[in-house]
């Protein structure tokens, strides 16, 4: 809703009416130039007069002295972030063209990376420090943009990475472009911190820096297990039953540590408001920050958990065919037309499905897809209606004791699940995660998942 309505969008839209970036950028640069005009004029003249050398020194001097003047008040800065913003719009823009993505979301960097510079800047008090203090501090806040701004094109590049493996396109030329950009996504920043921690010693801004990227290396890494994984399902043609439990924990492993990072962050913020400065607006980001990264995440986390916690339980307590009684079935799963392979799993009213597809389908509704009637019945299951497979097939009778069998027994027992899983591995998380008193709740909550979108 937010993104509809949001105050977020009416900043952005009325910024854009007014064109007030327009006449910042305009302002800054010819600023700029004139400054730089008149630097290269007084150089110029100091060289004829005392035979001074034009070098790189000179040239990385004039330089430093231009940036250092182009952020020497709030409005210089706000002019400095109108063109940051233009630069980032269109790098945006030409890797969203790169990596074949047509996101609108996605187009939004040219508004974050000028908004985080802003507020960096305003938390730094960047305008009102000593001229080389100020250079220090804006090739810091540099850094920390640029890690922002790389995790923002993460953003963009995980979507197109999903969408190619699952959709399993087998175009090349496709692929090559969203690689490239994720491993140059992975190299930056080992090449950034190994190069930071080479020339400074540590303080809280290399530690932000470091966690930063560390942290996109991670979910680089994330991102492309959870691709390799759906290249090797679309490689084999056949249905991987476990590939969606095993990107599920690729994704829940990436979030947990992504949210741990998220605290400690939190942390590192806490400190330097404590013994460094202690701003407003650094209070105010890191109450954003505890928020949108640590509550946000953690909430949608929990519920993704809880969600599919039930579909196990409820999928684990339906009664499995395998074996030849499988085979004595001819039918295909009525979510996937695919056969059987290795199981299925029958519904109270007699419907057969994969356990991965009913799974998927538990997700969003309660009841059978065949015949909306509810799968799951905690008391007394006994009360079968329909009896018609899913093409007609009347079960054999045996198999049918055994369906009666295995719902008495799940319906008496206090656990019902206990007794039906010892044999199946998709509920080991379950059990691991969820009912085991040694584990806290911290590592529970921040399992965040996107396996549903598969
Ligand atoms: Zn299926
Ligand atoms: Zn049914």
């Amino acid at each position: 809703m937010y993104r509809i309505y949001g105050l977020q969008l009416l900043l952005e839209d009325t910024w854009k009416r007014i064109r007030f970036p327009d006449i910042l950028r305009v302002f800054w640069l010819t600023r700029m130039t004139a400054q730089a005009v008149i630097l290269v004029y007084v150089v110029r003249v100091v060289r004829s007069e005392s035979g001074l050398q034009l070098g790189w020194d000179l040239f990385w001097d004039l330089t430093s002295n231009l940036i250092i003047s182009g952020c020497d008040s709030m409005l210089t800065v706000l002019g400095m972030s109108a063109v940051i913003s233009s630069l980032a719009h269109y790098l945006g823009l030409s890797i969203l063209a790169f990596i074949g993505s047509t996101e609108e979301e996605d187009k939004r960097l040219g508004f974050v990376a000028p908004v985080l510079f802003f507020i960096l800047a305003l938390q730094t008090g960047l305008s009102g420090l000593d001229p080389e203090e100020r250079l220090i501090r804006l090739s810091r806040n540099m850094c920390l943009l640029l890690t922002a701004i790389l995790h923002f094109i993460h953003g963009m590049t995980d979507p197109v990475l999903m969408s190619l493996s699952a959709s399993h396109v087998s175009s090349v030329r496709r692929h090559v472009p969203v690689l490239l950009v994720s491993l140059v996504l992975f190299a930056l920043p080992v090449l950034l911190s190994y190069v930071l921690w080479h020339h400074y010693v540590l303080n809280t801004w290399l530690f932000a820096v470091t966690a930063f990227c560390v942290e996109l290396c991670l979910k680089v890494l994330v991102s492309l297990t959870v691709y390799a994984l759906f290249m090797i399902d679309g490689f084999y043609n056949v249905l991987w039953e476990k590939l969606d439990d095993y990107v599920y924990y690729v994704r829940s492993t990436g979030n947990i540590v992504e949210f741990v990072f998220g605290v400690i962050m939190f942390g590192n913020g806490a400190y330097t408001m404590m013994f460094e400065s202690g701003s407003k607006i650094r209070a105010c980001m890191m109450c954003l920050h505890a928020y949108f990264n640590i509550y946000l995440q953690a909430r949608n986390g929990w519920k993704t958990f809880i969600n599919r916690r039930t579909a196990v339980k409820k999928i684990n307590s339906l009664p499995e065919v395998k074996g030849t009684r499988l085979r004595e079935i001819e039918d295909v799963c009525a979510i996937c037309y695919q056969e059987f392979a290795a199981s299925a799993r029958i519904t109270p009213c007699h419907h057969y499905f994969h356990a991965l597809c009913l799974r998927k389908w538990l997700y969003i509704q309660d009841t059978c897809p065949m015949c909306h009637q509810r799968v799951y019945i905690e008391d007394d299951g006994h009360e079968h209606s329909a009896f018609s497979n899913n093409n007609g097939y009347v079960a054999p009778g045996q198999e049918r004791a055994e369906f009666e069998e295995e719902e008495g027994g799940a319906a008496g027992g206090a656990e019902p699940e206990n007794e039906l899983l010892e044999d199946n591995d998709s509920i080991e998380y379950d059990e691991e995660w969820g009912t085991q008193p040694g584990v806290t709740l911290v590592e529970e909550e921040y399992i965040n998942d996107d396996t549903d979108s598969n």
